[in-house]
């Protein structure tokens, strides 16, 4: 029996943004694991996979754990989706990953989009590296987040932000870091309202202060 868990990673708005193999991963699998199925469902339509979807999300209980190893062992074929990019990355489905391993089972990516290749794809931002930050701490540890990206100026940091918080981010950006850094804004990538916003921390914070429509939708966030 070969059973196998697919890590699938999917489009972050544009709906075309997905491999031919990931479109017929997800067809032949026997079940697909989401992590929201109607988000999910809305992709399954646009290419026609009836593929039938279970919930999986941050809240996965022991029971939705062992039902997957077990349907793996009896040599399943199962995909693992998140709403948006790749699974496991600042997404649900790293504990799910752990236990197939653990339990000697298969796994292989289908890899993808994931927000943060994209933003740094176009941020031109020299050096080849960057610091992977992924959402910042919203109470305890922030202060801590924003000293350690003040201090460390040698690779760029990147995290994610959403709309409840990205105001109050550049204004902290703003406060702590000073005009010799950069702040880039990646938002909505793939998406109609895609842009990316650019300048000093100052800069970017007035940006968004200043056109307050355009604090709508998704954002990554670079410190160079
Ligand atoms: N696993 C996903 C990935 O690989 O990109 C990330 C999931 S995380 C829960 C969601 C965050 O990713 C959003 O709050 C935002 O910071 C970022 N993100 C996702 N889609 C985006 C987009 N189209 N444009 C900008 N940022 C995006």
């Amino acid at each position: 029996m070969n059973g196998k868990l697919y890590i699938v990673a999917t489009p972050i708005g544009n709906l075309e943004d997905i491999t031919y193999r990931a479109v017929r991963i997800l067809s032949e699998v026997d079940y697909i694991l989401a992590e929201d199925t109607r988000v999910t469902g809305v992709l399954l339509a646009r290419y026609e996979i009836q593929t039938p979807q279970k919930r999986y999300d941050a809240h996965a209980s022991e029971k939705t754990h062992d039902m997957v190893l077990e349907d793996l062992a009896a040599g399943k074929k199962i995909a693992l989706v998140s709403d948006a990019g790749t699974p496991c990355i600042s997404d649900p489905g790293v504990l799910l990953v752990k236990k197939v391993r653990e339990a000697g089972l298969s796994i292989e990516a289908i890899p993808g989009v994931s927000a943060i290749t994209t933003a740094f794809s176009i941020a031109g931002i020299e050096g080849n590296q960057f610091i992977f930050r992924g959402f910042i701490p919203h109470k305890k540890g922030r202060e801590t987040f924003f000293k350690a990206i003040t201090e460390d100026v040698e690779i760029p940091h990147m995290f994610y932000e959403s709309v409840h918080r990205i105001e109050k981010t550049l204004e902290s950006l703003a406060e702590h870091l000073d005009e010799t850094r950069t702040v880039t804004v990646a938002r909505e990538l793939t998406k109609m309202h895609e842009e990316v916003v650019q300048g000093t921390p100052e800069e970017v914070r007035d940006h968004y202060k200043n056109n307050p429509t355009t604090v709508r939708g998704e954002f990554v966030v670079i410190v160079s």
